[in-house]
């Protein structure tokens, strides 16, 4: 099915493309980073999510069986990345007066109607990280039982220093400890842990703090960290598949994660480590924190002051897929234009070869399963969307070229091309057929103002039968011209 070539990721623990073979065959585990549900996505956000569907999509299509597993972080995110500060959704739910569980609810729901719009599909298991308290209550138990935790007035830290002492910490994003020491600054707060790079696995949590939990170390509430290792090893296994994020997460998060997996159960939890490189605006990483946005609505809506044009959701997608998932992407209003003409392009094309028909039963001049091989060969490459979109466009240059000749293609070639066009647009890219609506209302308007300008030349010329035969002509179809003294319009019935 995959045409001759077989599936390569790029793997960040290694820094090498890799030969994908899952762990059990044909069964793919697959954990992502979701969002923290305190405000509402940035297009940035949706980059990384848009491009694990994508992989999500592709390893289905291979044939996999896969569970893909995308949490929501409902507490214990925060403000900074120290252990200190304050966790963003009590920030957010002290802010606009309201519960916490309200802030998690309103951008939960918020989260999941954009990526609808986007096409991409639900996780399998969507688990919350206030669902799985007593999971990482346990596991933090388990570190402190086989010493690579400690506690200290409440709070529970991951001893770094120990776990080096039977493995190696910093291998994703290749930190040394010495430098880790280096660079650790000495925060107000953090004097109680052992070394300043140790990290919270539990904090105690203050009188007026709102989101905690009882815990065998009293009321507190857990670190970043250890509630993707929780919801990851439960569904997942001790030793996964395929853990992703955005590259801003190596470190320390993910990093963090490896340690706290391997330390549980002597195995590195993950085989393979995918991250997403960053949506840009202006040449800035995309983010909440400074400003520095765009909210997929106002996208859709040309509302934003950066992108004063709409484009839709799925111009969108399509201009992330022409970006490699590893690459840096800059958004701005030229590229989507230049996406959008693109997109339309493609689509025109599909529709081209949708339509063609053919009886021919003889060697087809065009090879299919060369073009076809090209589209896997793209994507198992590192899942290399701008790569495959090139060879689609390719195709369908070939394919206009030679169609001028009646029997360039047999029946069965044709399917079978037909076929795979849908098959990558629709299932694999995760495109759509729309017709965009200003582009049908901006060729109305051209095509009737024409019709006009003719019935008006036909007036002048004394032509009246004509002029009336464009007027009842465009009545007939439910358009409606007015005359008046500063000239003609038209309305719709
Ligand atoms: P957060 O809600 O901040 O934890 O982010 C959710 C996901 O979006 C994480 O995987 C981040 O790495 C990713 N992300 C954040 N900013 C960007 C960006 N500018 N471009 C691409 N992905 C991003
Ligand atoms: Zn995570």
């Amino acid at each position: 099915m995959s045409g001759t070539s077989e599936l390569k990721i790029y793997n960040s623990l290694t820094s090498r493309k890799e030969l994908f073979k899952p762990l059990q065959k044909n069964n793919v585990g697959i954990y992502v980073c979701g969002p923290t549900v305190y405000n509402k996505v940035h297009l940035g956000n949706c980059r990384t999510f848009i491009s694990f569907d994508l992989i999500v999509r592709y390893l289905r299509h291979l044939g996999y069986n896969v569970r893909y597993v995308r949490n929501i972080t409902d507490v214990g995110h925060l403000e900074d990345d120290s252990d200190d500060g304050e966790d963003r959704i009590a920030k957010k739910a002290r802010l606009e007066n309201i519960e916490p569980m309200e802030v998690v609810k309103k951008y939960s729901d918020d989260f999941h109607k954009t990526l609808r719009k986007f096409k991409v599909l639900p996780p399998n298991i969507e688990p919350t990280a206030t669902g799985h308290i007593i999971e990482q209550i346990e596991l933090i138990k388990k570190l402190i039982d086989s010493g690579f935790a400690y506690e200290v007035n409440g709070s529970v830290y991951f001893d770094i220093k120990k776990y080096c002492e039977s493995y190696e910490y910093g291998i994703l994003s290749n930190r040394k400890l010495e430098e880790l020491l280096k660079n650790t600054r000495d925060l107000s707060g953090q004097s109680e842990k052992k070394e300043p790079f140790d990290f919270a696995l539990w904090k105690k949590a203050s009188k007026n703090h709102i989101m905690k939990w009882n815990s065998p170390w009293g009321q507190g509430f857990p670190g970043w960290h250890i509630e993707c290792t929780a919801m990851s090893l439960k569904y997942l296994g001790n030793q996964f598949d395929i853990h992703g994020g955005g590259i801003d997460l190596k470190f320390p998060h993910h990093e963090c994660e490896i340690a706290q997996g391997t330390a549980l159960n002597s195995v590195p939890p993950v085989k393979t480590w995918m991250h997403t490189n960053m949506l840009t605006l202006n040449g800035k990483k995309m983010a909440k924190s400074t400003g520095n946005n765009i909210l997929p609505e106002e996208l859709f809506s040309g509302t934003n002051k950066n992108i004063s044009e709409a484009f839709s959701p799925v111009v969108t997608r399509f201009f992330m897929m022409q970006a490699h998932y590893r690459n840096q992407l800059d958004i701005s209003q030229d590229a989507l234009n230049a996406s959008k003409k693109g997109y339309q392009r493609l689509i025109k094309g599909y529709k081209f070869i949708d339509n063609l028909s053919s009886n021919y039963i003889g060697k087809s001049i065009f090879d299919v399963n060369e073009a076809i091989s090209k589209f896997y060969y793209a994507m198992n490459d590192d899942f290399n969307t701008p790569v495959l979109i090139k060879e689609l466009f390719e195709a369908l240059k070939r394919i206009k070229g030679l169609s001028i000749n009646k029997d360039f293609i047999n029946k069965d070639d044709l399917k079978k091309l037909q076929n795979t066009f849908r098959v990558f647009l629709f299932d694999i890219l995760g495109f759509e057929v729309v017709e965009d609506k200003n582009d049908t209302d901006e060729y109305l308007n051209k095509t009737v103002s024409l019709l006009i300008e003719l019935r008006e030349n036909a007036r002048k010329n004394n032509d009246f039968k004509k002029a009336d035969e464009i007027r009842e002509n465009l009545l007939s179809i439910g358009i409606i011209l007015k005359d008046n003294k500063n000239g003609t319009r038209f309305e719709l019935k």
